[in-house]
C-alpha cells in the first residue's frame, strides 16, 4: 500500500521537479512498484495532469509521454507497424491486462529494473530518455546512469529503419522473465540486448557480417554477458537460455522481414 503524508497533483513540471528534490518525496507513475515499497513518503507527486499521456507520431519519430500506460503502448498502431509487433511481444507477458492498463512507460523506464522487458526492448531501438533537467539522453546511456531526482517526461524513438524482434523466457507465464532478448538490425549493424540476467539489460553491437554464422554469433554474444543466479534460475542456465533466445529472435526477424 502507498503510504504518504501528502498527495500532490503537480500543476507544472517545475513544481514536480522541485518537490522531487526532497529525499522523502517520490513521483508516482502507475503505482505498480511504488506501492510495494515498505516506506512512508512525505509527499507523493502525481504528474497525471501534465499532459504526458499521449503517443505522438510524425514522419521521423514517436514521442511517448511518461504517463502512457503499457497497454496504450502495446496497442498503438504506429508502434506496432514500425516494430512489426516486437514492442507488443515485449509487453504482452507482463502480469495481465488490468495491470498493464495502469502501469506507465515513465515508471518502467525510470525504474531501470533488472527484470524489465520494457528497458530490454527500447535499449536496442534508436531511442532516448527525455529528462526534465538533464535533457535527452540515449537510452543505453540512461540505463547506466545513477538514480537521481530528475523527472522522466517521456521517451523519443527515432524511426531509423531497423529489423526488430523480441523474445523472453519465463518459468511460468506472467512471472518475471528469466532472460529477455531484443535484437535490432540496421543497414550495417546488429544490436542485441540481453536482460534479466538478473541484472538490467545491456547491449552488444556488431557488424552485420557476423550474421553469416548465426550459431557462432549467438554463442559469442551470449557468452559476452555476465549472469548470476537467483530463485528463478542459475547463471549457467541463463547463459544457455540467452544463446537460445538470440537464435530464436534472429529467426523471428527472418520470418517477419525475410533475409
Ligand atoms: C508484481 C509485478 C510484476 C512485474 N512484472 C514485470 C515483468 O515481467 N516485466 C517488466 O518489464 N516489468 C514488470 N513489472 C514492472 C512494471 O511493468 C512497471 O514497470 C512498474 O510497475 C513501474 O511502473 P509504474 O508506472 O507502476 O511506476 P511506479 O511504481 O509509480 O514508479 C516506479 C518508480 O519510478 C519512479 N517514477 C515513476 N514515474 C516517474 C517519472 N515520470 N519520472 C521519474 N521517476 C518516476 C517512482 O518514483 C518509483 O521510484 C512488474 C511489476 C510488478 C509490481
Amino acid at each position: 500500500m502507498l503510504r504518504c503524508n501528502n498527495y500532490v497533483f503537480a500543476k507544472s513540471l517545475e513544481e514536480a521537479y522541485e518537490l522531487n528534490q526532497k529525499r522523502n518525496n517520490a513521483v508516482v507513475g502507475g503505482n505498480g512498484w511504488l506501492r510495494l515499497r515498505k516506506r512512508q513518503w512525505d509527499t507523493v507527486i502525481d504528474i497525471s495532469e501534465l499532459g504526458l499521456d499521449n503517443i505522438e507520431e510524425n514522419d521521423d519519430v514517436f514521442k511517448i509521454g511518461a504517463m502512457v500506460t503499457l497497454s496504450d503502448l502495446e496497442h498503438d498502431p504506429g508502434i506496432e507497424k514500425y516494430t512489426k509487433g516486437a514492442v507488443r511481444e515485449s509487453l504482452m507477458h507482463i502480469v495481465g491486462t488490468q495491470f498493464r492498463n495502469t502501469v506507465t512507460v515513465g515508471g518502467s523506464i525510470f525504474g531501470r529494473f533488472g527484470f524489465s522487458d520494457v528497458l530490454s526492448m527500447f535499449i536496442v531501438l534508436d531511442s532516448y530518455a527525455e529528462l526534465y533537467k538533464s535533457g535527452i539522453v540515449p537510452m543505453h546511456e540512461f540505463a547506466k546512469m545513477p538514480y537521481d531526482n530528475d523527472i522522466l517526461t517521456g521517451i523519443v524513438v527515432k524511426k531509423t529503419p531497423l529489423k526488430i524482434a523480441y523474445s523472453s523466457f519465463r518459468n511460468q507465464s506472467t512471472d518475471f522473465p528469466v532472460v529477455t532478448c531484443a535484437i535490432a538490425i540496421g543497414s550495417d549493424k546488429i544490436t542485441t540486448a540481453i536482460g534479466a540476467r538478473p541484472s538490467k539489460a545491456d547491449i552488444r553491437t556488431a557488424h552485420i557480417d557476423e550474421l553469416k554464422d548465426k550459431e557462432g554469433y549467438a554463442a559469442k554474444i551470449a557468452k559476452s554477458f555476465d549472469y548470476a543466479s537467483n530463485l528463478r534460475a542459475s547463471g549457467e542456465y541463463r547463459e544457455h537460455i540467452a544463446e537460445v533466445l538470440i537464435k530464436r529472435t534472429l529467426e523471428k526477424i527472418e520470418v517477419s522481414y525475410g533475409n
